[in-house]
């Protein structure tokens, strides 16, 4: 049965392209009935941090990627790694090694100067037993294969290929004894029966030594995904100067766990030419088979259509979920003025995120400080007193307060003063709203309510 991975580095918040690789491995799992393990790899304790675990659960819980198994912190499991050096050790597949760091560096400098790839020359691999004193300062490393090559069929990248002359004896402890990356990887993801290692293709140099240790360990390796990387929109690989890269960040700025969800798949793999994909969707039709081979690049337009499209398709009671935080996170009081959700519809078309919406709806709930300088310079000075007070005797009549009395009253102002819509329209847009756009009058005017509407009609001609 199927069991995935998501193994982040706690070293800071979840980014764009650890929440896709976590987003694929969910899916893949989902789509099989499998399990979805949350492996922490925290072995470097001087870089891994608390609060960066939180982040990332944080991110993981708000996009809905929940694991089945897990989190597992790879420091937890030191005794576990010890004993497979040592089974390594005992059959002959890892040696210690007890090179200076002088003379690493001597070779290395050798090496480089011959135009040769540095790697070490497998000095200590050819000690006997009695020639090793376990009581010296010494590293232990893996016994690679010197001969022949090692392959895997990517289902991203089809097949690779690695020379094993190419690859390095890798340290898999260090002189105290902690184990290395490459090392734990393997270990766990054997231990946990891991069938699919979804992951960035950062990665693909350190496959085929994972591969090699796993076949010393006479284990099956899983099957390897490596996704392309993340562009920003000029091309480099995406990173914080291009903005929000953090998931929760998203969040912040007002975009929907749905839109991120459908962004992300689709940063990276495609179905046709189908954009639009309910979660049901998603995990029916992803496929790692079907992940692009080319980097994809960040475009914030797409995530901003995505947002729109689901702020106008979700139910309103979930979106008016989402808008509560970005509500409490402005301090905007709400309790005087229309229900919040009556806004999703009138507004999603109008703003790519939810804060912008929170942003853009402060005049239905509170009088407003100022009107906009340059839509006063042009609607309100010299005052329209002449529209605005036949409008206001016109609204001020009006004993049903509803979008279509609302604009009969506007449209009578027009007709009786001959003049155009623009000369009525927007003076009355910034008296009430103290902007020169807002939705359409009528549905505005109708939410501000006709006491409000009226107040403020009044003080703009006073
Ligand atoms: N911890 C690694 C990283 O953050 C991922 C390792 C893996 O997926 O195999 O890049």
């Amino acid at each position: 049965s199927v069991v995935t991975r998501f193994a982040p580095s706690p070293t800071g918040y979840l980014h764009v392209g650890g929440a896709r690789t976590a987003l694929y491995s969910w899916l893949h799992a989902q789509k099989h009935n499998g399990e979805f393990v949350l492996r922490v790899e925290d072995t470097d304790r001087e870089r891994s941090t608390d609060a960066a675990v939180q982040a990332i659960i944080d991110g993981m819980n708000w996009l809905g990627l929940e694991h089945t198994q897990g989190p597992i912190f790879q420091t937890d499991r030191f005794d576990r790694y010890t004993q497979v050096t040592q089974q390594l050790l005992t059959e002959g597949k890892a040696y210690r090694c007890y090179c200076s760091k002088e003379r690493l560096e001597a070779l290395r400098e050798q090496q480089m100067a011959d135009k040769q790839k540095p790697r070490y020359d497998g000095k200590c691999r050819r000690l006997s037993e009695s020639e090793q004193d376990q009581n010296q300062p010494h590293v232990i490393r893996f016994a690679n294969p010197q001969e022949g090559s090692v392959s895997w069929d990517d289902a991203v990248k089809g097949t690779i290929t690695f020379a094993n002359q190419e690859l390095d004896d890798l340290i898999i402890a260090r002189t105290d004894g902690s184990p290395t990356y490459n090392f734990t990887v393997v270990v766990d993801d054997w231990d946990m029966k891991i069938t699919q290692v979804i992951r960035g293709d950062d990665h693909v140099n350190n496959t085929p030594r994972q591969i090699n240790i796993f076949q010393a360990l006479g284990a099956t390796p899983p099957e390897y995904a490596h996704v392309p990387m993340i562009l920003g929109d000029d091309g480099k690989k995406l990173s914080k100067r291009h903005g929000a890269v953090s998931v929760m960040q998203f969040r912040d700025n007002g975009y929907l766990r749905q839109a991120v969800l459908n962004y992300l798949i689709r940063l990276g793999w495609s179905h046709g030419d189908q954009e639009i994909f309910t979660l049901e969707e998603m995990k029916s039709l992803f496929d790692i088979h079907d992940i692009n081979r080319a980097a994809s690049a960040f475009n914030t337009e797409k995530l901003n259509w995505l947002n729109q499209h689901y702020m106008k398709t979700l139910p309103v009671e979930e979106v008016t979920k989402e808008l509560q935080w970005h509500i409490d996170h402005q301090q905007l009081d709400v309790s005087n003025g229309p229900a919040i959700e009556r806004l999703i519809p009138v507004f999603a078309d109008r703003v790519n995120t939810l804060s912008e919406l929170v942003n853009s709806v402060g005049y239905f709930y509170h009088d407003f400080e100022s009107y906009d300088e340059k839509a006063a310079k042009k609607h309100l000075r010299p005052v329209a007193k002449e529209p605005l007070m036949h409008v206001q005797s016109k609204l001020s009549g009006l004993t049903d307060w509803q979008p279509e009395t609302i604009q009969q009253a506007i449209d009578d102002t027009v007709s009786e003063l001959s003049i155009g819509m623009g000369k009525v329209g927007m003076p009355l847009r910034v008296a009430v709203t103290g902007a020169g756009q807002s939705p359409n009058l009528d549905t505005t005017l109708h939410l501000i309510g006709q006491q409000r509407t009226l107040e403020r009609i009044a003080k703009a001609i006073e």
